[in-house]
């Protein structure tokens, strides 16, 4: 197998495997597994950077885009529509990110 097959195989299984992390992801949230919701978070978003995979806009817009983690409204983050953007308050790094909405 060549480098070039190497990588891309790799490639493949990282974009099959990226949507079941973002549900792990939500799931250990939500049950209150702080660290382990964290490493998830790191771990997409290595994943997503080392392969350069384009991530569905409902998921890029629940990622906060200084702590990498995983946004769940009500439970992590606050969002809000305010002059033309979507703007979510992260609520583990205390921050604001915003994603221009679409007309
Ligand atoms: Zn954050």
């Amino acid at each position: 197998m060549s480098k070039f097959e190497k990588k891309a195989r790799a490639k493949r299984e990282a974009a099959a495997l990226l949507p079941s992390l973002f549900g792990k992801a939500r799931e250990f949230r939500k049950k209150g597994e702080i660290s382990k919701f964290k490493a998830l978070s790191k771990k997409i978003s290595y994943l997503k950077n080392k392969h350069k995979l384009n991530v569905p806009l409902s998921e890029k817009r629940h990622t906060c885009k200084n702590c990498r983690c995983i946004l769940i409204p009500g439970l992590n983050c606050r969002v809000r529509a305010r002059d033309g953007f979507l703007v979510a308050y992260c609520l583990e790094c205390r921050r604001y990110s915003k994603l221009k909405l679409s007309n």
